[in-house]
């Protein structure tokens, strides 16, 4: 039994607030009629003799039997009462369904932290408050207020969402399509319960198979991603519609359930490294949910990553490659065998392909005898994991012709069942009642539109190939990423940017490969310095008012000998005590790189998903490229193999233009390394190494920014 059993699994419930009328008071007592709950249910109201026509409590510790579990109906002002009469009563699982705590003002926070108070010290599953609470179809249970629940079908979608008011619609909405739940949790400020414990939760949960989420934030990381984890291993789909991505919406969030947005590039690489699939909008994660829920099964023995297409017409033909090209769907050219086999049902002027443009409509009476034939030589493929019908679904009325086409789709699908058949509709319209009810009672994976219905494709084939990659990369040997070894000394006091040569220093000590580079506060200094590292060299001006060296030109390269040296140590230190307030302190010496592919990596820390460790491309044009991989720390090696292959720009690491490939296995092991970094040492900012040199023999740092936590930043 998991931790959080008793949210979704009782035989008793009382309604602390319990009323006949207002939308609070009756609203856990129509969730509980709508999932044909048929416990026992105390309603808790001093005020009344009988609620919903049963005999009312004047409170929670009067009523004569064991209560499992309660919902908090009542003002903000009475609710830690309530939370301690729920203590007392020995009851395990509470929601507080009222708004108006730290979303609203000072007061309600308090209120809120005191609700937090009595469920820590109680050891209490609290869930709440400002929420729906928890319901669940396939139990039959709830303590939650929220509409629509009567529609809801129990299937294996469990939800989880930080905005209740999203659910009724995705019950609306995605009832029509398929989409049948297992659970559902509005979790609203997430005081006790979070989002993440609720995951893990999905995770070990026999009847859920595909996890919806719709998050403001994730307030507990570590737990979040270790569900991920387990639920890549139990390949548990997660999909997740992310709110506040943008500068504006982050503001709303923070009003909404007082939470903070985190970065959403932060997110991305949560996102990306877990291979939960992201959504933009409602409407696509109930087209994934649906899709997900009748896929999961295949999605468990085999890959699902290239799609056999059948359409009708040749303008439906080429709006599949288009999108299916944009989703991500391979679609293979036919085998010979399978052309041969569709070319001899097919008209002599109409070409055996994929997507395959039969001509005619699905009425034209030669599809009776081709549809079969295409069907039965699409599933001898083995290159093709789905099959994928475009009907022309009815909007209403009765399916006509279609009916006879679905029996044939469906008799092949019991002959052959080991590719997915999926029925792919023109638009993103609204399906009839009867293709409902056939997606219902024939289990059908059915995607609706060309843009749409393709995308959901390519969003599962990308699960696949994640699930594929990571699979093969366990096989793979990790390189150790080395205990971290820094000198006493590194981090000095009061400042927090350290110079080149400290930070080059300190990421040298962490065993990350920097160029040697030394400092010399006198041009005497830097030329004997330079003869030691060997011509030619580089010098940079050192101070800590110039951060970016090359905007106020003091690098200097290519120096070939001990007087360019000393000449170019003085026109640094006037490059430096010309701009105002500069203080030069010397200069950086070190030996010219052999040029290389540029990358950039780096580190720094999300103030709520922790350590991120950055791969670029393009050296001093990464800002303007953009071209860069985040993940979390700590990373796998399989992260940094992922983060690799993720860059637009991937193929110079190949070796374009004849040039040999880079060392990926170096740029691994320096992610892992600031990644092992980052964790070890707290007082580390970021770093920033830009530009790396990488070649097929190794990378090498030219530069490196250091940035210490400010004092009480730690
Ligand atoms: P900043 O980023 O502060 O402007 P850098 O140290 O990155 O200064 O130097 C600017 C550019 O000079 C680098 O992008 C790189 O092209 C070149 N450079 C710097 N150091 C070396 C070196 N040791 N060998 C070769 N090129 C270098
Ligand atoms: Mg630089």
């Amino acid at each position: 039994m998991h931790r959080l059993t008793p949210l979704f699994q009782f035989s008793s419930v009382a309604v602390i607030g319990a009323t006949d009328s207002t939308r609070m008071g009756a609203g856990p007592w129509r969730a509980l009629s709508d999932l044909g709950y048929t416990g026992r249910f105390y309603p808790i109201n001093p005020r009344r003799a009988e609620v919903h026509g049963l005999p009312a409590y004047p409170d929670l510790a009067s009523v004569p039997e064991p209560v499992e579990a309660a919902v908090i109906a009542v003002a903000r002002a009475s609710a830690p009462a309530a939370l301690r009469a729920c203590a007392a009563k020995g009851v395990r699982a509470v929601t507080a369904i009222g708004g108006g705590y730290a979303e609203t003002d000072d007061e309600g926070r308090a209120l809120q932290a005191e609700l937090a108070a009595i469920a820590r010290e109680h050891d209490l599953l609290f869930v709440g408050p400002n929420c729906f609470g928890v319901a669940s179809p396939a139990n039959r249970c709830a303590i939650y207020a929220g509409p629509g629940l009567d529609q809801a079908h129990a299937g294996n979608v469990g939800v989880i969402s930080n905005s209740g008011g999203f659910l009724p619609e995705l019950i609306e909405y995605g009832t029509p399509k398929g989409l049948g739940f297992s659970h559902f949790v509005s979790c609203g400020n997430e005081t006790r319960v979070t989002a993440s414990d609720v995951l893990d939760y999905y995770i070990d949960d026999p009847a859920t198979d595909v996890v919806l989420a719709i998050l403001e934030s994730v307030r507990d990381p570590s737990l979040f991603r270790a569900a991920a984890e387990r639920a890549l291993a139990a390949r548990k789909p997660i999909v997740v519609l992310k709110l506040g991505v943008s500068p504006k919406g982050a503001r709303a969030a923070f009003t909404h359930t007082a939470a903070l947005a985190g970065d959403a590039a932060a997110y991305e690489a949560l996102f990306r490294q877990y291979g939960i699939i992201r959504v933009d909008d409602l409407d696509d994660l109930i087209e994934m949910g649906a899709l997900l829920s009748r896929a999961v099964g295949h999605l468990r023995a085999r890959p699902l990553e290239r799609a056999g297409v059948i359409d009708i017409s040749g303008g439906g033909k080429e709006l599949i490659c288009d999108r299916a090209a944009a989703a991500g769907v391979e679609l293979p050219e036919l085998s010979a065998a399978a052309a041969a086999a569709i070319q001899a049902v097919l008209p002599a002027e109409v070409h055996a392909s994929n997507p395959l443009d039969t001509t005619g409509n699905w009425q034209s009476p030669w599809i009776d005898a081709l549809y079969p034939v295409v069907l039965r030589a699409l599933a001898d493929e083995p290159g093709i994991d789905m099959i994928v019908s475009r009907f022309g679904v009815p909007t209403q009325g009765d399916l006509g012709v279609i009916r006879q086409r679905l029996d044939t789709l469906l008799e092949a699908r019991a002959a052959r069942p080991d590719p997915l058949y999926v029925v792919l509709s023109r638009t993103a319209n609204q399906f009839s009642a009867e293709w409902t009810a056939a997606i219902w009672e024939h289990d059908l994976p059915a995607v609706q539109g060309y843009g749409r219905g393709l995308r959901a494709l390519g969003r599962l084939a990308a699960y696949s190939r994640h699930l594929r990659a990571r699979a093969s990369a366990a096989a793979a040997t990790a390189p150790a990423a080395g205990a971290v070894q820094l000198p006493a000394d590194a981090a000095p006091a009061g400042r927090t940017l350290l110079n080149e040569v400290e930070a080059k220093d300190l990421l040298r000590a962490a065993g990350l490969p920097v160029m040697a580079t030394t400092w010399a506060r006198s041009a005497n200094e830097a030329v004997s310095q330079a003869a030691a590292h060997g011509y030619p060299v580089v010098l940079k001006a050192i101070s800590p008012q110039v951060v970016h060296k090359s905007d106020v030109g003091a690098v200097r390269l290519g120096l070939a000998d001990g007087a360019a040296v000393a000449r170019a140590f003085d026109e640094l230190r006037a490059v430096v005590t010309a701009l105002p307030g500069a203080e030069f302190q010397g200069v950086a010496v070190q030996p010219q790189a052999t040029p290389g592919v540029e990358l950039v990596l780096g580190a720094q820390r999300d103030p709520q998903l922790g350590p991120l460790v950055l791969c670029g491309l393009g050296g001093v044009f990464v800002e303007v490229l953009g071209d860069v991989a985040l993940r979390l720390a700590p990373l796998t090696p399989f992260d940094a193999q992922q983060m690799l292959t993720e860059l637009r720009g991937a193929t110079l690491l190949d070796g374009a233009r004849g040039a040999p490939p880079v060392d990926r296995g170096a740029v691994v092991n320096a992610l892992l390394r600031l990644s092992a970094l980052l964790l070890a040492v707290p007082t580390i900012a970021s770093v920033d190494l830009n530009p790396v040199f990488a070649t097929a023999d190794g990378l090498l740092a030219v530069d490196a920014r250091v940035a210490l936590q400010a004092e009480g930043q730690q």
